[in-house]
């Protein structure tokens, strides 16, 4: 049977145009629907605008660090409009330009949203086209739990378009987008209060680092509050928000920002008409070609429930891009692979967290620095550094490295590239040191931790 496409893929977020433009290279007739931006979450709300957003609110720091190093910048002023509006025409911009890759790759683009219909049929704004395989590529999409007064808390969508900057914000949560936010709005000026429903946020992050970096963080002035949840929003008539938590202290507040967890997005798919497995935490299965239990139909990216990071969903539509379609491996090796929350200070981590080396070996050897960082020895800042490698005492391979600190995440980026080589600490030994840089801790520290 002839099909309308060799490859049809619902979903234009970073794997689903990476898979698209790849497969058409390679030959294959495709065609890409998307309901919403070019780009997905991580161009229109995720990663772009929010590492702008980043950049925009370390300058409160620069400037205040500034007066140590002679400069005088008392009238500094934000304002929230030129951010916003900058930042959507930069998105806009980008917009295109991922308009002009798929062009240019002559992939088809269909405007609206992808429902399944058989195996071997999508229809988009009521048009069925055949195609020999689907890639399901819909990402994910923000979770509030409910409570009385949900309507008035925003999620990460809305959060980069508000009319009004907030003088006051709650952040509920205590994973990436919480932080950074928190982080972000501290930065620019709100009087920021982060809610972590647990001990400690960060889970899943080396213990050290989620204790270190809450410390930093509550230097820069955000009032972090643990063990703390909301039980009741409720709109005052001077239109501020009466935030009510479960043990009945209340905060008055311009913002909610909720920011517990992502849900893959599969509402109205018409998932109902093909025969595809979820896991148990309700994302798409996939086998480690990316297939689901419908041979003819693929996923990938956030809605399988993997490390939900672009430069994944990446390499994924790469390697499904080259084994559907150019005849080679589509395994992906997810071992170390880095990370960094964009905090201030950012944390960045790449490999085991302490916890992890010690349940997989028997032996591990563990080096720690903390420093305040030369800048700050004008600057003024209290800010502290901290550096830590993980190494396998009976292969003196580096196992885990994690640091928090100005530039985290670019200085983690080399070092991933080591240990994914599998460099040793006699390695890191024996690369010698750029100075003066903080960097060059992680090639210094000589004296295992005794604990
Ligand atoms: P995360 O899964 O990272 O964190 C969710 C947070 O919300 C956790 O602290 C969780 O607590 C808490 N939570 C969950 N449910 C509730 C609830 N019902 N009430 C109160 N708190 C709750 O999700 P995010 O939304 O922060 O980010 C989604 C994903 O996006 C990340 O996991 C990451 O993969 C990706 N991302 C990556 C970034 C980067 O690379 N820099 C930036 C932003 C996002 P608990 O730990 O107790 O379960």
């Amino acid at each position: 049977m002839e099909y309308d496409y060799d490859f049809f893929v619902i979903g234009a977020g970073s794997g689903g145009v990476r898979a698209s433009r790849m497969s058409s290279v390679y030959g294959a007739r495709v065609a890409i629907c998307e309901d919403r931006y070019l780009g997905g979450t991580c161009v229109n709300v995720g990663c772009v605008p929010k590492k702008l957003y980043v950049y925009a609110s370390e300058y409160s720091a620069h400037f205040k660090e500034s007066k140590g190093f002679g400069w005088h910048s008392e009238q500094v002023k934000f304002d929230w409009l030129t951010l916003r509006d900058n930042k959507t025409a930069e998105i806009n911009r980008l917009n295109g330009i991922y308009n002009d890759l798929l062009d240019n790759a002559e992939v088809d683009v269909i405007n609206g949203r992808g429902k399944i219909i058989d195996a071997h049929t999508v229809e988009v704004n009521g048009n069925k086209y055949t195609t020999e395989r689907i890639l399901i590529a819909v990402g994910g999409w923000p979770y509030i739990p409910d409570f009385l007064g949900k309507e008035h808390a925003i999620s990460s969508n809305e959060v980069f378009d508000l009319e009004e900057f907030p003088q006051r914000i709650v952040v509920v949560g205590g994973g990436y987008i919480a932080v950074e936010f928190a982080g972000i709005f501290n930065g620019l000026g709100s009087n920021v209060t982060q809610l972590y429903r647990g001990n400690l946020f960060l889970r899943g992050f080396d213990d050290e680092v989620r204790s270190f970096a809450a410390q930093e963080i509550a230097k820069k002035g955000v009032d972090i509050r643990f063990n703390a949840d909301v039980k009741s929003i409720e709109k005052l008539s001077d239109g501020s928000l009466k935030v009510t938590l479960t043990d009945h202290s209340s905060i008055i507040t311009d913002t909610v920002l909720y920011a517990t967890g992502r849900k893959p997005q599969l509402a109205n798919l018409g998932l109902e008409n093909v025969n595809i497995n979820l896991n148990d935490r309700g994302y798409i299965e996939v086998n480690d070609s990316f297939q689901t239990s419908e041979s003819s139909i693929y996923a990938l990216g956030d809605v399988t429930g993997g490390m939900e990071l672009t430069p994944v969903a990446l390499e994924e539509g790469i390697a499904l891009a080259r084994s559907l379609f150019n005849n080679e491996s589509c395994k992906i090796d997810y071992s170390n692979i880095a990370t960094t929350v964009f905090c201030q200070p950012n944390i960045a981590t790449v490999g085991m967290t302490e916890q992890q080396a010690h349940s997989a070996y028997t032996n591990v050897v563990k080096y720690r620095s903390s420093f305040k960082a030369m800048k700050h020895s004008i600057s003024g800042s209290q800010e502290k550094t901290l550096m830590k490698l993980l190494v396998d005492g009976n292969s003196n391979k580096i196992i885990g490295a994690h640091m928090v600190g100005e530039n985290a995440g670019e200085i983690m980026q080399g070092i991933a590239i080591a240990i994914k080589s599998g460099a040793t600490k006699a390695d890191f030994d024996a690369t010698v040191g750029i100075h003066p840089t903080a960097a060059e801790e992680f090639v210094t520290m000589r004296t295992p931790v005794q604990e």
